[in-house]
């Protein structure tokens, strides 16, 4: 395999981004690999900050957050809003609104049902 740019030089590597076979003289270390000089370097090093900060937001690898599943927070989410229409029928309206406190359980008990889950298996989902 040959340097796509220097025909007879050997290559050492293929380049991250545009998979050409770069020579030592074309490649550039970019830390996890090659990059051609000057072309595709800005991209790499671009990539690779994207890469970092997804990992980051997605808790993947080495970010892996200690916060509890996407699951988790959507029940306990749809709990806080049937607790809260059930509490401001209640304290504004001074009436039971039973259909609201009874989905309220439901979802509290299936908040607690996915956590523990969640807890038992470590799956994030
Ligand atoms: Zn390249
Ligand atoms: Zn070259």
């Amino acid at each position: 395999m040959n340097c796509f740019k220097h025909g007879p030089a050997p290559a050492v590597g293929l380049c991250k981004t545009c998979f050409r076979a770069v020579c030592p003289e074309c490649a550039v270390d970019v830390g996890n690999g090659l990059a051609c000089k000057g072309a595709c370097e800005a991209k790499v090093l671009e990539l690779n900050e994207m890469w970092d900060r997804s990992a980051k937001i997605y808790g993947i690898g080495a970010y892996k957050s200690r916060m509890p599943s996407t699951g988790v927070l959507l029940w306990l989410l749809l709990s806080l809003v049937m607790w809260g229409t059930a509490a401001v029928s209640y304290f504004l309206k001074d009436e039971i609104d039973t259909a609201s406190i009874v989905t309220a359980v439901i979802f509290t008990i299936a908040l607690g049902l996915v956590y523990w889950s969640s807890r038992r298996t470590g799956l994030k989902c």
